[in-house]
């Protein structure tokens, strides 16, 4: 019998978060979008992370979907990324009419492989999507490099990716436009949610309409203009203040999330260098000079069989984990509206191995060690 249960996730909350919720209804008597909350939410973004400009989203989903409208893809575009993601990076610009260019991952992070990249460009290349998977940066000096002088647009993907950083730069805010997610399995939740980040200042006054069902709307609350009405293209990616105000909680308190959560990696490490040193997993590597938020601890095993062992063994021990992203390129959607470009090396072999242990603000030490021993139970 099993009375405690380790989960892979428990989502984030705190109590000050229910206490600012609380208040935009009683209080402020404002729960659509747009309200204190929510801006409080766009300008820590940018203050924080150096964004021109932030914008809470209804998911990330939608941040990329509004992102492909803004850099206006049209049927026939090509669009580059890893396989090895979630289908939203890929859906948000099929819906559009383009066509996805997958390209390899790097065996080391599992991001896409940036030396593979410039291979892939066509004519009808409009943009690049790294992926920062597991909130570690993708090579974004290197393909920063590429898209400038391709003349293309890159987007990033940083769903995973908040409080990351690449040298000194946070993830998010390097790209053109960048996208993040505060699902409840995401390190800062809003239940659903996410956020735009605007580099590149020719999306900015349009990013606003977009999201606002194409009307103008924020120009007439700013008093810009005397009346909004329909301007352009748009939907409503605007969430309700109530999640905002849940989420801004956690934004406050950012730094210490992520310190928790830093430490919670670095508990598990330690405890299963042995059996990476017995050649029986692969741990996680942290890149120069990447900074990670600790979004997700995974380990290596050698083959499928072995993970789809040891997730049985870890389930029976009362221990969520859980494998991760079966490859775009090859699942239905992906074969009708992508192709593979290059070699398949590592994207589907190493996703077959891939072991995401449980991993959320407020593990304790103890139920880290109780993974790392019942792990250790399985390979001897
Ligand atoms: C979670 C995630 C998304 C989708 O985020 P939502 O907020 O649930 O729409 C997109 N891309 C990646 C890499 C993710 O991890």
């Amino acid at each position: 019998m099993i009375d405690n249960i380790i989960p892979f996730n428990r989502p984030l909350y705190t109590e000050k978060g229910i206490g600012y919720t609380v208040d935009a209804i009683t209080v402020k008597k404002k729960i659509i979008g747009d309200g204190e909350y929510t801006k409080n939410c766009n300008e820590w973004i940018e203050t924080n992370f150096s964004s021109p400009k932030a914008l809470l989203t209804t998911s990330c989903t939608h941040a990329l979907e509004l992102a492909a409208l803004l850099i206006d893809i049209k049927e026939g575009d090509e669009v580059i990324m890893p396989s090895y993601t979630f289908v939203s990076t890929a859906n948000a610009f099929v819906l559009r009419g383009a066509k996805i260019v997958f390209v390899d991952i790097r065996p080391d992070t599992m991001n896409i492989d940036e030396k593979l990249i410039e291979d892939a460009i066509t004519p009808k290349t409009k943009a690049i999507v790294p992926v920062h998977y597991a909130g570690v940066s993708c090579e974004m000096t290197t393909i920063m490099d590429i898209a400038k002088r391709h003349g293309l647009y890159v987007i990033e993907d940083a769903a995973q990716g908040v409080m990351s950083k690449y040298g000194d730069k946070y993830l998010g805010a390097i790209g053109d436009i960048g996208c993040y997610s505060f699902h409840e399995t995401k390190n800062f939740t809003m239940g659903e949610g996410g956020a735009i980040l605007i580099k590149n200042p020719e999306f900015i006054e349009r990013a606003e309409i977009i999201r606002e069902k194409g009307t103008n709307r924020s120009q007439f609350f700013r008093g810009m203009v005397d009346k909004y009405s329909w301007v352009d293209i748009g939907s409503s990616y605007l969430p309700s203040d109530l999640n905002a105000a849940y989420l801004y909680a956690q934004l406050e308190e950012a730094t210490k999330i992520n310190d928790e959560r830093l430490k919670a990696w670095e508990a598990y490490y330690p405890l299963l260098k042995d059996l990476e040193n017995r050649g029986l997993i692969e741990l996680p590597l942290i890149p120069v000079p990447c900074i990670h938020n600790a979004h997700m601890f995974y380990i290596k095993t050698d083959n499928l069989e072995t993970r789809s062992k040891l997730i049985e063994h870890l389930k029976n021990d009362g221990i969520g984990a859980v494998f991760h992203y079966v490859p775009l390129h090859s699942s239905k959607a992906g074969l009708e509206f992508g192709r593979f470009h290059g070699e398949d090396t590592y994207t589907t072999s190493i996703s077959e191995r891939l072991l995401r242990l449980p991993m959320f603000y407020g593990i304790a030490d103890k139920e880290i060690s109780r993974v790392s021993e019942s792990i250790h139970g399985f390979f001897n």
